[in-house]
């Protein structure tokens, strides 16, 4: 398999990882899928799009292009669960609102999942790993920011609305405190958004994973609610009139932790 991600090198400490943005499905998952999958729902809609001023700050960006359908890149590679309660696995089984995600009988084979699993989650993995030892080596330190959106009421998943914000820091262990409340106060200075750390997204396997604040790696997760920026529902469109409000705060928040590491580093 090729082209199973899209990665670009910037000039400052931050990754910006998006694993759960690609669109691509392999011929076995595709001719499975029940119909009402085939709009790819629990995608992270528009996320390289949102967050394309990330270039301008210099930013290092990693895409998925595969679906989560294919193989879910947030999810640890044993598949333990990250959440106690209803959650989707390594490959997942279930659409979010809980209705089977394939026809009976039409889920990938043991064998079509190994090779998922060797030819996308793990090159994703490997490139997430070697910039950030990179960066780290090249500045002392390094910070990942892992940028997801979902709808924002999925009963299956979680009861009523989520704000529109959520920060996880794997309850203050991925990250230094101090990013933490600085980034806190990002979304609440910004007026008309509600925010909140560590609520029902508290950061999945690559920001429990990866985040090491010991050794100057420093992780945070946004969840951000896809009412923000977008129609929630099939096709699925970007609404700029929401969404460039929306990209001021994004914006905040990574200028906010390149800034947080020039202080906290000196550099
Ligand atoms: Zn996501």
């Amino acid at each position: 398999m090729d082209n199973v991600l899209k990665f670009s090198r910037g000039r400052v400490p931050l990754l910006i990882s998006m694993p759960h943005a690609g669109l691509r499905l392999t011929p076995a998952v595709e001719a499975g899928l029940v119909d009402e999958a085939l709009s790819l729902p629990d995608t992270d809609w528009h996320i390289p799009h949102l967050y394309d001023f990330a270039a301008e700050l210099g930013a290092s960006t990693l895409a998925a292009e595969y679906s989560r359908f294919v193989i879910d890149l947030n999810r640890p590679s044993d598949d333990k669960p990250l959440y106690a309660g209803a959650t989707t696995g390594l490959f997942p089984s279930i659409l979010f609102d809980g209705v089977p995600l394939f026809k009976d009988g039409l889920a990938p084979s043991a064998e079509e999942r190994a090779t998922y699993l060797e030819q996308i989650w793990t090159p994703y993995h490997q490139m997430l790993e070697q910039e950030l030892a990179r960066l780290r080596d090249e500045f002392g330190y390094a910070l990942l920011f892992d940028a997801h959106s979902i709808r924002g009421h999925i009963p299956h998943l979680f009861e009523g609305r989520l704000p529109d914000f959520n920060l996880g820091t794997f309850n203050g262990a991925s990250c230094d405190q101090e990013l933490a409340k600085r980034l806190e106060a990002t979304c609440a200075q910004a007026g008309d958004y509600s925010h909140v750390l560590n609520g029902r997204f508290k950061g999945g396997h690559i920001t429990r994973h990866y985040g090491d604040p010991a050794n100057n790696i420093h992780a945070v997760q946004l969840e951000l609610v896809q009412a923000t920026y977008m129609d929630e529902f099939v096709p699925f469109r970007y609404r700029p009139d929401l969404a460039e409000p929306t990209r001021v705060v994004l914006r905040q928040l990574v200028e906010g932790m390149i800034e947080w590491g020039k202080i906290k580093y000196g550099c």
